[in-house]
């Protein structure tokens, strides 16, 4: 079993343009490279855990959002830096695309996604947790059983050396 690092993506990793869904618009937070690579270095998972209602919304499909991360995937390469896992739900309760309409319990505050990558990745609980900029992400990381810390700038690097330094 692995500790992981549970990351959401859109005002954590890149800046949140509203729905970032085109790959031309992939900004990085400052520090987030550098950050996922002290992740990476320090033998933890780096998993993405993103709610994309974007989705469910029709702004855009899967197919786009999973570019997107792939996009971010290639660009972190420069840094030697690397995502392990990448969960991402599409629902949403007022989806105005049917088949995206249900309050799944993937979407954070709900915990479903972690506890996916838990199964999946075989990762350690009880050492693991997840950095977020919103209130439900801290949810569904307690939700999950495991500390939420809520991102509020400037630079992720400076925010998660000390996380990875204390647990
Ligand atoms: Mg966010």
């Amino acid at each position: 079993m692995k500790p992981a690092v549970f990351l959401d993506r859109d005002g954590v990793i890149n800046v949140d343009t509203g729905y970032p869904h085109r790959i031309e618009e992939l900004e990085f937070i400052a520090g987030a490279p550098e950050a996922i690579a002290s992740i990476n270095a320090s033998g933890r998972l780096a998993v993405v855990v993103t709610n994309q209602s974007g989705i469910a919304r029709g702004l855009y499909g899967e197919e786009q959002a999973h570019a997107f991360n792939n996009h971010i995937q290639d660009r972190l390469r420069e840094w030697n830096a690397r995502i392990d896992a990448f969960y991402l739900c599409p629902y949403h309760p007022e989806a105005t695309i049917a088949r995206y309409r249900q309050d799944h319990p993937d979407r954070k505050p709900r915990p479903g996604m972690i506890e996916r990558a838990i199964r999946d990745l075989d990762i350690d609980r009880g050492n693991s947790f997840l950095v977020g900029d919103r209130q439900t992400d801290v949810q569904a990381a307690q939700a999950a059983g495991m500390p939420g810390y809520l991102f509020t700038g400037p630079r992720l690097d400076a925010f998660i050396k000390p996380l990875l330094s204390s647990s």
